[in-house]
């Protein structure tokens, strides 16, 4: 059986990965990025490259969006040339950007009122983990437009799971993130104990990443320190983003997340260090440096 044409909007660290695999696998792929520069490899590649997200979506069944944040997503979906204006009705839209959950709903209802299906499908995992179909797909949606999804995100991700409808992906998405905002911060704020302390930093860290505290966010945290390479597998802006969706969701049931609220300040401190484009790592390097 043919495969249905997909499109991707938005060639980042996440969406470059997944754009890959796709066509790895095979699928007729259009993609659409903001800045062309990015779109160049996989023009190379077979892809087919479109001017606008409206375009992309008109030649494809399926439309994956991978980008920043609210902003970029409003921006490839409903601005100018934007692809609900392209989509044809019964199409496929897939959002697995990490997003608020109001901004989720609204755009669901705007492809509801387009008779396409929409899901949230945001993910966990990172960089190697998108290029090699090893994601982690929470799903937000109907029923049948989870099942219509399965095929194109099976080859993407290692688990797709259908949580609930339209928003429930993006609500454990933020829940996931802000529990990782806050180890990280709280593990930044331990290393900054450790060196004025006047601990060995090797020897502190070889207890910390072996004992009960050293889950897998901590390890990589570790890796990267160990290395000094903070290249940007999970931007620090974007984790910064994430907390602050994850602390505005809660707000609104009346809910303080109060581990939260510190660890956005500590990453915020470390975006006005100039960490914003490291990985989120790299905030490690900015406590104790107030
Ligand atoms: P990234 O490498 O920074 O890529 C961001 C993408 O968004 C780029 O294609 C960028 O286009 C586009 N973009 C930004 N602002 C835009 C706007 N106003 N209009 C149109 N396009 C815009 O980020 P990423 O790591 O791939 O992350 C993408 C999404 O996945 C984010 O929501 C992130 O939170 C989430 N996520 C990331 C990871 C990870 O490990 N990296 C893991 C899970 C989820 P340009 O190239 O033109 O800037």
């Amino acid at each position: 059986m043919s495969k249905p044409h997909v499109a991707v909007l938005g060639l980042g660290i996440m969406g470059g990965g997944m754009a890959t695999r796709l066509l790895s696998a095979g699928f007729p792929l259009s993609v659409y990025n903001r800045s062309r520069g990015a779109t160049e490899k996989f023009a190379k590649a077979g892809a087919f490259v479109c001017a606008t997200p409206r375009e992309a979506a008109a030649r494809s069944e399926t439309v994956i969006s991978m980008v920043a944040d609210d902003a970029a997503s409003r921006s490839v979906w409903l601005g100018e040339n934007g692809a609900l204006d392209g989509a044809p009705a019964g199409s496929l839209l897939l959002e697995s950007s990490t997003l608020s959950v109001d901004w989720v709903r609204e755009l669901a209802a705007a492809a509801a009122a387009r008779n396409c299906e929409f899901l949230d499908a945001p993910v966990t995992g990172t960089k190697p983990h998108a290029a090699a179909g090893e994601l982690f797909f929470m799903v937000g949606g109907s029923t049948a437009g989870f099942e219509r999804a399965r095929e194109i995100l099976s080859v993407l991700g290692r688990e797709v799971l259908h949580l609930g409808p339209n928003g429930s992906g993006a609500l454990l998405k933020l829940i996931n993130n802000f529990v990782c905002g806050v180890q990280a911060a709280s593990f930044a704020e331990a290393m900054s104990l450790v060196r004025e302390g006047g601990l060995d930093r090797e020897k502190s860290v070889s207890v910390l990443s072996n004992s009960a505290l050293a889950s897998p966010l901590i390890k990589r945290i570790v890796s990267a320190m160990t290395a000094d390479d903070f290249t940007a597998n999970f931007p620090l802006k974007l984790m910064t983003k994430d907390i602050g969706y994850a602390i505005n969701e809660a707000a609104k049931g009346g809910l303080p997340l109060q581990t939260a609220a510190p660890a956005l300040d500590i990453f915020k401190h470390a975006i006005d260090q100039g960490l914003g484009d490291q990985d989120f790592s790299a905030v490690v390097k900015s406590v104790g440096k107030v």
